[in-house]
């Protein structure tokens, strides 16, 4: 029998009497009911947030520390259950999900630590006989909304940081994986979180709005779409701390001076990895001249040698898009590059003999110009454009010409161009000879139509406290 998802709110699992259907997208089946929850079930769980934050916000960081531990451990020790939801719910590889439940692991166990790590500053006063405490304080009550990509991480990156700084949070993540986020709220109801710390409510529609428009909160962190990141920073209900990262047309420059083989296994990894649909994946690729017939030659092989299929086969490399739409884009962006004179290396369709799984062959598309949409807008999807540049200016004008800030990729092995491309890109992270910018204890955030706010690390954990100055006259003067 197909199951029903319950929220979890103060503590207590609930049903809504409304469900709606999630599916897997490699077959189109119905995986679970999910509650549609709305107003009623966000206001119960911002009510239980807030009070437990009177509580949890004076427990103390070891103590806060301690079930942030606990936490990792049960996810560690659920890792293969977690993956296998998080396969069926939105398609990405086994593989591919079991290294997320393990990094989600990791960021309750990194949290954990630097739970027990803030602190202020005694500041000098210009006038005696006085002394300035700069505290650190939890926020209050955060509301985090998340997408379908990364089901857990990107759940789990606000969860920890906020738990740790102190604050209680209410979660609203995407209706198209719902499944692998109960199963973390069994982890952290299993680690006994005191009630209402972590309340999950789950929905499509009603509740984003509900929860981003409430003005029961304090902090709000949201991860997706550039578009509903607009909507959401225009209807935010008052003046509220915000963390928006938002989506990114991720660009990849191949020098003159590149190592050409690791560049095209780079693109391979991050350009399909997830099946392209990451924020940071690499969208568009600008390539010198003097190396471009060997880096589409070499990633059009590398690309052929991929496997597509069930993520749940562990020898496939690519799973199905995570829904139909996506698959709707890619292949707009296809035709589109197409018709104005782009070539398909290899791919450049959807892989009829699997529907009705929502499958798209990964795609490199090249010989391509500025003004195709696979080079100017996020196409989110196993696609790459590739188009050749003479002059290095111009492929750093090209990368820096959408409204995209969140990453960007170099090849080179010129000191010089690495520091000046590191530089010029306008881009919250830039990858020099690698492509794995998001790391666990380094910032990570985006710029321009790209967000706002960092989530990893210790300026991750910042994001959910506040600045507090006690300033004591002493007396004495001396
Ligand atoms: P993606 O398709 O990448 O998941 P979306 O921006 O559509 O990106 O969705 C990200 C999250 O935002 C999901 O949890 C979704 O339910 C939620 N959401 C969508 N529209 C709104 C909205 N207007 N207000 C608040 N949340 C929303």
């Amino acid at each position: 029998m197909t199951e029903t998802l319950k929220n979890y709110i103060d503590g207590r699992w609930t049903s809504t009497e409304a469900t709606f259907d999630a599916r897997n997208p490699a077959d189109d089946s119905v995986i679970a009911h999910v509650p549609s929850s709305g107003t009623a079930e966000v206001d119960v769980a911002v009510a239980a947030a807030r009070t437990a934050f009177a509580q949890w916000r004076h427990v103390n960081p070891s103590v806060r520390a301690r079930h942030l531990h606990a936490i990792g451990d049960r996810v560690k020790a659920r890792e293969a259950e977690l993956a296998r939801a998080i396969t069926t719910e939105m398609g990405k590889t086994i593989g591919e999900a079991t290294g997320e439940v393990d990094k989600l692991a990791k960021a309750f166990h990194f949290y954990a630590e630097e739970a027990t790590r803030v602190h202020g500053e005694v500041i000098p006063n210009d006038v005696d006989g006085f002394t300035s405490l700069a505290v650190l304080e939890p926020v209050g009550v955060v509301g985090a909304i998340t997408p379908w990509n990364y089901p857990l991480e990107l759940v789990g990156w606000k969860l920890c940081a906020a738990v740790a700084a102190g604050c209680t949070i209410v979660v609203k993540p995407s209706q198209y994986a719902s499944v692998s986020p109960v199963l973390l709220f069994e982890c952290i109801a299993e680690a006994g979180l005191p009630a209402g710390v972590a309340n999950l409510v789950l929905g499509a529609g009603a509740a984003g709005p509900a929860l981003a428009g409430h003005r029961g909160l304090d902090k709000l962190a949201f991860t997706g779409s550039t578009a509903t990141g607009d909507i959401i920073a225009r209807n935010v209900p008052r003046a509220m701390p915000l963390t928006m990262e938002l989506g990114g047309t991720c660009p990849m420059i191949v020098t003159d001076k590149a190592d050409v083989p690791a560049a095209i296994a780079g693109a391979a990894r991050r350009g399909f990895r997830n099946v392209g649909q990451i924020c940071i994946a690499i969208n568009r690729i600008y390539v010198h001249d003097s190396v471009y017939e060997e880096f589409v030659d070499g990633l059009t092989a590398a690309v052929e040698t991929l496997t597509v299929g069930d993520g749940l086969d562990a020898s496939v490399d690519i799973g199905p898009m995570a829904t139909q739409a996506g698959v709707d884009v890619v292949e707009q962006h296809v035709d589109d590059a197409v018709a104005r004179g782009a070539t398909v290396r290899v791919g450049g369709g959807r892989v009829a003999e699997l529907a009705p799984g929502y499958f798209y062959a990964p795609t490199v598309v090249a010989d391509c110009t500025p003004e195709m949409l696979i080079m100017s807008e996020e196409t989110f999807g196993p696609v790459v454009g590739v188009m050749a540049y003479s002059d290095l200016a111009d492929a750093i004008a090209l990368a820096n010409s959408t409204d995209s800030g969140l990453a960007s990729y170099v090849y080179t092995r010129d000191l010089e161009q690495a520091h000046e491309l590191g530089r010029l890109l306008d881009y919250g992270n830039v990858a020099v000879n690698n492509v794995d910018a998001g790391i666990m204890n380094a910032p990570y955030g985006g710029r321009k139509g790209s967000g706002f706010g960092v989530e990893h690390g210790k300026a991750g954990l910042e994001g959910y406290l506040e600045h507090k100055h006690i300033r004591i006259r002493y007396g004495s003067g001396r």
